[in-house]
């Protein structure tokens, strides 16, 4: 029987699937196009080099027992490679290279690839300036927003190890432009800093600058004003590692971006390393030039997402520990379960408790805490989440929070699901499948069985509306 490859790795797919965390699965394999399966090679197009780098170094294990297990021992992956940018090559192609990496059973595989066959040529630079010497710069980096204090979590790890990666080795991965995106408040700039900060660590001799978008052009407005814009383009050209903060602040600025533009192809033909941050993927942005905007999806785009629960408490924590302050743990747990969708307020609303609490001598406790969100927070974004309302459902039945997510079929612990089910209705935004995913992965149909099961119950049981009501209040509070 003759299989084709878009079977073949369809079945490949839901083995990896199971293997690996969700995001990873769809930022690295939904994007692979299985191209031909011929002689038990199947051939899949990857869309950069980053993206066969990433995979060879972090799924190379998987991948291959995958394959093996797909087409037998003999089965083998060639990866096609679409390149994008080379400078003499306008248009898109393919190179095609066979998985490397060290493998034990089969050392025939093992073969070097150069994967710069015919694609990069030694580039004139036309920039240089005889004479011109390494000047000082101010990096202005912010010495806390290092690494060690950016608490790593689902929410930002590819973030925070590609960011890593590139202080490792600036300029030289594949990662280039690193380009972080995220709403507000979830650690953007803290990143970016983060990789200069960690660059300057590993080399001194680099020339790091952070720049922020609206400092970017400042600048340039002061340097076409007194007509030394050369000067300014020169200085951006001689960083080795430039770091620029909310670039979708370029949105509209022609001229600065066409500065802009020259800086970046001069600094990354040279091998220096680019990092951008934006509130928007490169896709997304609007009102920036085309050929801007296709340079900043030459390398990886990572975005952060708000962080989970633990998360928030590590972080909280960490800042805690860093300040050599002590909270109580109800007090951090309720913080951590009231604010879910932006650090800067949770730092924010851990901040005035503080402030408070020594300004007025009181008591750090949960009341203060309370009053303090309610001031600070709840005018802005505040939204009761899914956790802080099973926190609130077990709290109250005594239970430990870990059994919502549990499969036991407890009658108290399957109600105590679908109280949190109903209240995440009630009181959250969340679709059904959301609120399933969050209740003990359970589907959008158990979700409105339990709402029903629950109105059912309020109807026909005196003590069970007790129940709910005394909830609700405390949900509410
Ligand atoms: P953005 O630039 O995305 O708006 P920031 O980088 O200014 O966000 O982050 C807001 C605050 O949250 C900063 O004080 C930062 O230190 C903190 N923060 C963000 N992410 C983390 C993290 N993963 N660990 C610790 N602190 C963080
Ligand atoms: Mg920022």
């Amino acid at each position: 029987m003759k299989r084709n490859a878009n079977e073949v790795w369809e079945n490949c797919l839901n083995i990896i699937k199971d293997n690996i965390h969700f995001q990873s699965y769809k930022t690295w394999f939904v994007p692979i196009k299985p191209l031909k399966l011929e002689n038990d090679v199947l051939t899949i197009q990857v869309p950069s080099q980053f993206f066969y780098e990433w995979l060879e170094e972090h799924y190379i294990g998987l991948l291959k027992k995958t394959i093996k297990k797909e087409l037998g021992p003999e089965g083998r992956l060639e990866y096609s490679i679409i390149m994008e940018h080379t400078y003499n090559n306008p248009s898109p192609f393919s190179i095609k290279v066979p998985t490397s990496s060290v493998n034990t059973e089969n050392p025939e595989v093992n073969m070097p690839i150069d994967l710069n066959r015919g694609t990069s040529k030694e580039i004139p630079n036309p920039f240089v300036i005889p004479g011109l010497k390494k000047i000082k710069v101010n990096s202005q980096l912010v010495e806390s927003y290092s690494f060690e204090n950016f608490v790593e979590g689902d929410c930002n790890r590819l973030a925070r190890s590609a960011g890593f990666a590139v202080s490792e080795n600036p300029g030289k991965t594949a990662f280039n432009p690193l380009f972080i995106y995220s709403n507000v408040g979830l650690g953007k700039t803290h990143l970016a800093h983060a990789i200069g900060l960690q660059v300057k660590n590993n080399f001194p001799e680099k020339t790091v600058l952070y720049v922020s978008t609206e400092q970017f052009i400042a600048q340039f407005i002061e340097s076409v004003r007194n007509n030394n814009q050369n000067d300014f383009v020169h200085f951006y050209q001689m960083i080795d590692v430039l770091i620029v903060d909310d670039i979708q602040f370029l949105s509209g600025k022609e001229k600065t971006q066409d500065v802009f533009f020259h800086v970046f192809n001069q600094l990354h033909q040279n091998l220096k390393q680019v990092v951008l941050t934006a509130d928007k993927p490169p896709v997304e942005i609007k009102g920036i030039e085309p050929r801007l905007l296709s340079r900043f999806k030459w390398g990886l785009a990572a975005d952060l997402q708000p962080p989970a629960l633990e998360t928030r408490i590590a972080i909280l924590q960490k800042r805690l520990y860093n300040d050599g302050i002590e909270m109580p743990a109800n007090v951090i747990e309720y913080l951590a379960y009231s604010i879910n969708t932006n650090i800067r307020e949770l730092e924010g609303a851990l901040i005035s408790i503080l402030a408070q609490s020594s300004l007025n001598k009181k008591a750090i406790t949960i009341e203060l805490a309370k009053q303090m969100i309610d001031k600070f927070v709840k005018s802005t974004s505040r939204e009761v989440s899914i956790d802080y309302i099973q926190k609130i459902v077990c709290d109250y039945f005594n239970l430990p929070l870990d059994v919502i997510n549990s499969k036991t079929r407890k009658r108290e612990i399957v109600q105590a699901r679908q109280l949190s089910m109903y209240f995440a209705k009630k009181h959250t935004k969340a679709s059904l499948a959301n609120i399933g995913t969050h209740c003990g992965k359970k589907d959008h149909a158990t979700v409105l069985h339990a709402c029903r099961t629950v109105n059912n119950l309020i109807d026909t049981d005196k003590q069970f509306r007790i129940y709910v009501e005394e909830l609700d209040k405390k949900i509410k509070m």
